[in-house]
């Protein structure tokens, strides 16, 4: 079923989806390549092709090795379509549905090579915004890196951004995936580089734990955990590995490094990670803790299959396809006043348990939550989220489990 695109391009059999559209194995002139079509109500708003017309030079201006390069633009008609090197491999949400989690040399050097492209394109002017595994690819065909890993490269550059007009989105409205949000974006602020350091960062726990530290539930609680809690360490990380983490997910963006550091200081943890097997850690419970946590259930244990991560399957632009739900986390909402966001807050995030640990719903955990809300009353919290993430280091290391993470000193990130 082969398609032409533009006089230059024929598409001939589908990649992937995304909720903007489809990626297509092509052929150009030069060879085999990558073509990603944007959806046919997209393309015909003329606004939205202005934009992406406008958007080309930076696309066009980023040639690295850790990111996907974006080779020719094609207007023709009711078609819009990006050209890109084709990455013969899978992406990295393909990757974490089989292996579930990785060997640290792996994770650290696939977020070292994400780090380095993200330092390229922050350079150029752009900050990506959707950074997370299903816009991260690894090309199979290379020569292996630490660990076995294969080269990671970045994708899925502008659109997101593109997308986010002025125009289509309100400042009042939150543009992408729950998981992965830098608090400040949901309280309102533009989104900086330091967005996508946080992204990166929540991506490398992912890869380490199995699951990201705010994720579960419903996509509003993950945001709000976004804000109000603290992430907590994970069982076995080495701690220079989890110190870097604690600083890229700092809630001020200023704390966090930049990515061309970031990149240097996970390259450097590589040689003492050889050869260390994955984590051993268990997801924890985010439906039945919030549940324990507001209903004071009785300590029993917990139900077996009781487990359950939603993902916030919320589309990015309207009428994406359900098909695309599962893959594609996007979100689009508005941004929680600060009651709302303290509303059942707890100061620290799911603890995760190291394998065979008590779960959640116990009786132990029950009780240290109970001392947890008692320490961070949701009025504190609310006057926090009021005030800014100024105030969080105020509320966040009320039970001792994590380091003030605002207190990492690290130059103020201007980007
Ligand atoms: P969307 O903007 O719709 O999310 P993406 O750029 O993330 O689209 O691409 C969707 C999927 O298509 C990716 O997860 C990946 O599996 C595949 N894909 C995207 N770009 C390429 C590429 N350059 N080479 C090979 N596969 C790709
Ligand atoms: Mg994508």
């Amino acid at each position: 079923m082969a398609r032409k695109i533009g006089s230059r391009y024929t598409a001939h059999q589908i990649l992937g989806r995304g909720s903007a559209g489809t990626v297509w194995l092509g052929e150009g002139p030069e060879g085999p390549v990558a073509i990603k079509l944007l959806r046919e109500d997209l393309a015909s708003d003329q606004e939205l092709v202005g934009r992406f017309v406008q958007e080309r030079t930076a696309l066009l201006g980023l040639d690295h090795p850790h990111v996907v390069s974006v080779r020719d633009l094609v207007v023709d008609g009711n078609d819009l379509a990006l050209v890109m090197d084709l990455v013969r491999g899978t992406d990295l949400r393909t990757r974490l549905d089989r292996d579930r989690r990785m060997a640290p040399e792996a994770a650290v050097a696939i977020a070292a090579d994400i780090a380095d492209g993200l330092a390229a394109a922050h350079a150029a002017g752009v900050v990506h915004r959707d950074v997370k595994p299903e816009n991260v690819l690894l090309d199979m065909q290379g020569p292996l890196g630490p660990g076995g890993s294969h080269r990671a490269l970045l994708t899925d550059f502008g659109v997101a951004k593109l997308i986010d007009t002025p125009r289509r989105t309100k400042a009042t409205k939150i543009i992408g995936t729950p998981d992965y949000l830098a608090p400040e974006i949901v309280e309102g602020l533009p989104p900086r580089a330091s967005v996508d350091i946080y992204a990166l960062a929540t991506v490398l726990y992912e890869l380490l734990a199995g699951f990201t530290p705010f994720g579960g539930g419903h996509p509003g609680a993950v945001l709000r955990r976004h804000v109000t809690e603290t992430v907590v360490p994970l069982p076995g990380i080495p701690d220079e590995l989890w110190q870097l983490l604690v600083q890229c997910l700092a809630k001020a963006p200023a704390s966090r490094l930049r990515a061309s550091e970031l990149g240097v200081r996970l390259r450097e943890l590589l040689p003492m990670l050889a050869g260390m097997p994955p984590l051993e850690v268990d997801e924890p419970d985010t439906e039945s803790a919030e549940e324990s946590d507001r209903e004071e259930q009785p300590a029993g244990p917990a139900p077996a299959g009781e487990r359950v991560r939603r993902r916030g399957a919320v589309p990015l632009v309207p009428g994406a396809k359900p098909t695309d739900s599962n893959r594609d986390t996007h979100t689009s909402m508005r941004v929680p006043a600060p009651d709302e966001l303290a509303g059942g807050a707890h100061g620290t995030a799911r603890a995760p348990r190291p394998a065979g640990a008590p779960r959640p719903g116990s009786a132990r955990n029950r009780a240290a939550t109970r001392r947890r809300r008692v320490a961070l009353g949701a009025g504190a919290v609310a006057l926090a989220a009021a005030i800014g993430v100024g105030a969080w280091l105020t509320t966040s290391d009320d039970d001792g489990s994590a380091p003030p993470q605002d207190t990492q000193n690290s130059a103020p990130q201007t980007p």
